[in-house]
């Protein structure tokens, strides 16, 4: 039985405020945003984290950011600027161990991260 948090807002067990989802990749707000705009893209396949990007898996990376950008647009913070994020791993900060892009914006971030 998978276990995973971000599987289960794909499976819909799990509510989430989603904001886009095509076939392959699923973005929903942020519950904890860190910024006027967060909001997170995942794949719809379990991939714990870049440690497990293969040659055969690593287009979705692609699609996702197709995403993240289409999304940038439409929440209108693509002029002014954003940033993606991927937090790998203990040292990297990740928390969900289901591969997720960062979308942030909406307000002027921080450099460098803390
Ligand atoms: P990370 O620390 O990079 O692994 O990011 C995990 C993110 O998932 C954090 O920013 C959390 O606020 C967010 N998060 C955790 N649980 C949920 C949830 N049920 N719905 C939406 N976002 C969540
Ligand atoms: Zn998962």
């Amino acid at each position: 039985m998978n276990d995973c948090l971000f599987c289960k807002i794909i499976e819909k067990i799990i509510p989430a405020d989603i904001v886009a989802e095509n076939e392959n990749v699923l973005a929903f707000k942020d519950i904890d945003s860190k910024a006027p705009t967060h909001i997170l893209i995942i794949p719809k396949n379990h991939i714990e984290s870049t440690l497990e990007l293969t040659g055969d898996n690593i287009n979705i990376l692609g699609e996702m950011g197709l995403m993240a950008n289409n999304i940038a647009k439409t929440e209108g913070i693509d002029e002014a600027g954003y940033r993606w994020v991927i937090n790998t791993g203990i040292n990297g900060g990740q928390s969900v161990y289901h591969i997720h892009l960062h979308l942030l914006g909406g307000r002027r971030l921080g450099w460098p991260p803390g």
